[in-house]
């Protein structure tokens, strides 16, 4: 198995030598970064000047934990406050929708210095899964500079491979010719647009080309999407973990592919209880929080991800000495509340629905009343499927057939035609969400 390139990545940057990364000497620079970027904020942000007043430098780590939370909520009010540098310095800002208060956005901003971080650590990244000379083919969106496919295509070229950039699925049959002209090696693109590409594969039997490796980004990704992709094409798939906040770029799996090694040398992470904002022992499930070490632009102390995991105990079989996060759970965005004792997620309804042959897409809409109605409505090219077989795959969910057998949940599913020609959604999944019992949080 082959060890993470984070390993050697974060050697280079800490100028250590020997055969093997000293944890100690990370965590050692982590501290040195935290009491800088506290020190930077404090100085520069009029919002930390204010939240941080009185707080004592850190001795160790550990005591971060005495620090204010940030918040998606204090992005959307506070804005500009974070900033550390001139709105001049800033290259790229990225405006982002969120789902708790209508018309509200939030706004990240990047300078050339943190792009280039971003840059860095991808190809790092991709070393993981392409080798100098292979062809990489992106479909994520990057004809902006700064975009996420624009920074991944110039991270390409510094580790010597061949990147084309599509831009994100529009219409499937489009892309597949795309792909079956240029062979790439190498896919990256959304978890359920290169699902439905896959599954346009394996209807038709289109062309012998397969890829040796794939990545998926930029939204939570279902194990029932990597056992098609596998299943379908034979290939490895990698997952990583990120969020535009973070620098896009949080972490990504090894060859062993059991969590993700992290952006140590950018990222603080750290894991607390959600309710009591207390630090978790390794091991337990809770919030993902990390610290911005290397942020010039707009450093963020202690961000609230919203997002449900947990350190895994133990050496990675990699054989790096890295932490793993493990998989995301749930994020907070994606859970339907019907009661406190009655939740799903939608990865409950993905890791069923993935699984069923020829899905184009699936749409989740949660109605809250009396009664509570969770309505699936699937594009599919099987001709094979039919509205039963979606509703034996729904039932396979415990919480689902526990609901519905005690009539607190009408289960109904309907089948779209897939017209062809139709682009594909482009945004991130979510459940939509009617009703007046509505408890779903997250940004
Ligand atoms: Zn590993």
């Amino acid at each position: 198995m082959v060890r993470t390139p984070l390993d050697a990545w974060m050697m280079a940057k800490l100028a250590m030598t020997g055969s093997s990364l000293q944890i100690d000497a990370l965590r050692k620079y982590q501290l040195t970064r935290l009491n800088a970027v506290i020190a930077q904020a404090r100085t520069a942000s009029p919002f930390y000047r204010q939240r941080l007043a009185g707080l004592p430098d850190l001795r160790d780590s550990s005591e971060l934990a005495a620090y204010p939370l940030t918040s998606a909520g204090d992005l959307i009010t506070q804005g500009l406050q974070l900033l550390c540098v001139s709105q001049s310095q800033i290259s790229r800002v990225v405006t982002l929708a969120t789902s708790g208060t209508e018309g509200m956005s939030k706004k990240i901003y990047f300078t050339a210095a943190d792009q280039e971080l971003t840059i860095d650590f991808f190809a790092c990244g991709m070393s993981s899964l392409v080798e100098a000379g292979e062809r990489v083919l992106i479909f994520l969106s990057g004809e902006r500079p700064g975009s996420v496919g624009y920074l991944l295509a110039e991270s390409l070229r510094r580790i010597k491979a061949e990147c084309m950039l599509y831009g994100l699925v529009d219409i499937v049959p489009r892309a597949v010719s795309y792909l079956c002209e240029t062979k790439p090696d190498c896919l990256v693109g959304v978890p359920v647009q290169l699902l439905a590409i896959a599954n346009f594969f394996e209807r038709w039997q289109i062309d012998s080309w397969r890829p040796k490796a794939v990545l998926l980004s930029t939204d939570r990704v279902p194990d029932s999407i990597i056992t098609r992709l596998k299943q379908i094409w034979g290939c490895e798939v990698f997952d990583h973990y990120g969020m535009t906040e973070m620098g896009l770029g949080g972490g990504i799996e090894c060859s062993a592919h059991h969590g993700y090694h992290l952006r140590e040398m950018d990222l603080f992470f750290e894991i607390i209880d959600e309710h009591t904002e207390q630090p978790l022992p390794e091991g337990q499930y809770g919030e993902v929080i990390f610290t911005t070490l290397t942020r010039e632009g707009m450093p963020l102390i202690r961000y609230r991800t919203g997002d449900i995991a947990r350190f895994i105990p133990g050496a990675c079989p990699c054989g790096s000495g890295l932490r793993r996060l493990e998989k995301i759970k749930t994020r907070k965005s994606q859970i339907a509340v019907l009661s406190p004792e009655h939740t799903f997620t939608l990865n409950d309804l993905d890791e069923v629905l993935f699984l069923l042959p020829g899905i184009i897409d699936v749409a989740a809409k949660v109605h809250l009343g009396e009664p509570n109605c969770l309505n699936i409505i699937v594009t599919a090219l099987s001709d094979s499927l039919d509205e039963k077989k979606i509703l034996q795959a729904l039932r396979q969910i415990p919480m689902l057939a526990l609901l519905e057998s005690e009539n607190h949940l009408c289960l109904k599913a309907a089948i779209l035609p897939w017209d062809r020609n139709t682009p594909l959604p482009q945004g991130k999944r979510c459940f939509k969400i009617t009703g007046n019992k509505i408890l779903v949080g997250g940004a």
